[in-house]
């Protein structure tokens, strides 16, 4: 191999295809990363910014099943599925309602506690000589009810967080007002999921770890990739648009786009799409000091560099389905009402696709029976807070140092 020929590719240059492409340099491994795009502008463009330790709650909880109904006839409602769609998903859903057994979601905390843990101080060690480290400041995640009643710190949710440490802190309308002048005073209390961050700019954030990759001398390419295989001597090809390689090692981080490449190979991955939207209003009027979620409707709200971002919406209709405008339409409702005095005249729009497994867990490993090919995909929900720590066990596992955790979770092939 010539010494210009890289340890490890990445494919894919999403917020996990960076934060890997980082975590294999420190390893001092030579890194290649592709993308058909720049780098960070896909799915982990146009997120929520929330960075969370105590992200530890599974999707699927035990008697969730009993509000999806509801959700579903509900226009602004958190979910949705395209009738047609129906028949491709019902599968997926019915193992995500069993994967929210209530023997399965300790263990499911468990592996989402160790991607989420450090996930504050490994950003801050990714940004530290960027000159950017203010893109990620310190925040509450405020959860603001309407009705006090439900604003429950014994409750299930909470108290799995409070398990693994979590400080939290039930206040009334009068302090939640204090802390948040800006939200409608139909908010009648809130918990505060204290100890997290949030990203001041998810999109910019994705520049500035490619510019950081590539300044350490890390080789990022545009290619659209068609097809990976295994090569008879080892190490593995990817065939692209423009351009074929070889690499030793080969890690697909390719978001939900990731398991159409593994077809091919006989890999079968459950992978949905799971579309999500937000609305950023570039002029607002008003501010919000912390990630702010309403939760009756289930949508977060932060201000940030381009404007107050409203963020939600879980739909299910596949993964080159249109945008659905009335989705964006309904999250400028929803923001207004969450927020009386928002100037909603300007706004900008955006929809992205979660890469959704059933159990809220990405696949992060070596793919069993194919040597040399790593998984880092299927973040779902929490892609910008765990990509950190997935980059780390991906570089431990190339670089042939890993720690010893159990990676049984994330196995690529588990389902
Ligand atoms: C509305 C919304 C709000 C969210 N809020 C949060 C939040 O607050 N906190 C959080 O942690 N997570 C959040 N998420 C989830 C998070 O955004 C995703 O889990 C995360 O962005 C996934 O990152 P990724 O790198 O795996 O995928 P992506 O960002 O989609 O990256 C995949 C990359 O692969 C590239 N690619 C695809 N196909 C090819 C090909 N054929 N050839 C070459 N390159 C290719 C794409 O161009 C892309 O750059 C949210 C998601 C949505 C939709």
């Amino acid at each position: 191999m010539s010494s210009n020929e890289p340890d490890v590719t990445v494919l894919g240059a999403g917020i996990v295809g960076l934060c890997t492409a980082l975590a294999l340099q420190e390893k001092g491994l030579r890194v290649h990363l592709i993308d058909r795009d720049d780098p960070g502008q896909a799915t982990s463009f146009g997120n929520a910014g929330i960075i969370s330790p105590w992200s530890v709650v599974p999707q699927s909880m035990p008697g969730l099943w009993k509000k999806v109904p509801g959700w579903l006839l509900d226009p602004l409602g958190p979910v949705t599925i395209k009738p047609s769609y129906l028949p491709q998903v019902a599968g997926w859903g019915l193992r995500f309602l069993y994967e929210g057994r209530s023997t399965r979601i300790g263990p499911i905390s468990e592996a989402m506690d160790l991607l989420n843990r450090d996930c504050i101080a490994l950003y801050r060690q990714h940004l530290q000589g960027t000159g950017e480290e203010e893109i990620i400041r310190n925040s509450y995640y405020v959860h603001a009810f309407r009705n006090p009643a439900e604003a429950d710190p014994d409750s299930t949710d909470y108290l799995m967080r409070r398990d693994k440490g979590a400080d939290i802190e039930r206040i009334g309308a009068e302090e939640l007002h204090r802390l948040e002048p800006a939200l409608s005073a139909e908010f009648q209390a809130a918990l505060l999921i204290k100890g997290q961050a949030r990203c001041l700019s998810p999109g910019r954030l994705g520049t500035v770890l490619a510019a950081k990759f590539q300044k350490q001398g890390g080789l990022f390419q545009r290619l659209s990739i068609k097809a990976i295989l295994p090569h008879q001597n080892g190490g593995w090809l990817y065939n692209g648009l423009e351009h074929s390689g070889w690499t030793p090692k080969l890690v697909l981080a390719m978001g939900v786009w990731s398991a159409e490449l593994l077809k091919p190979l006989g890999i079968k991955i459950p992978m949905q799409a799971e579309r999500g939207y937000h609305v950023s209003f570039t002029a607002p009027g008003v501010s919000l000091n912390h990630s702010v979620m309403d939760m009756d409707m289930k949508f977060v709200a932060s201000s940030m560099e381009e404007g107050l971002r409203v963020a939600g919406t879980a739909e299910f209709a596949g993964l080159d389905a249109p945008i659905n405008q009335k989705r964006l339409e309904g999250l400028v409702r929803l923001a207004s009402g969450m927020l009386p005095d928002l100037q909603s005249g300007q706004f900008s729009t955006w929809s992205g696709q979660r890469p959704s497994l059933p159990d809220s867990l990405p696949c992060i490993g070596e793919i069993p029976g194919f040597p040399d090919l790593i998984a880092a995909f299927g973040h779902s929900h929490y892609g910008l807070m765990m990509a950190p720590k997935t980059g780390r066990l991906v570089a431990d596992i190339a670089s042939n140092t890993s720690a010893n955790l159990d990676l049984t979770p994330f196995n690529p092939l588990r389902f």
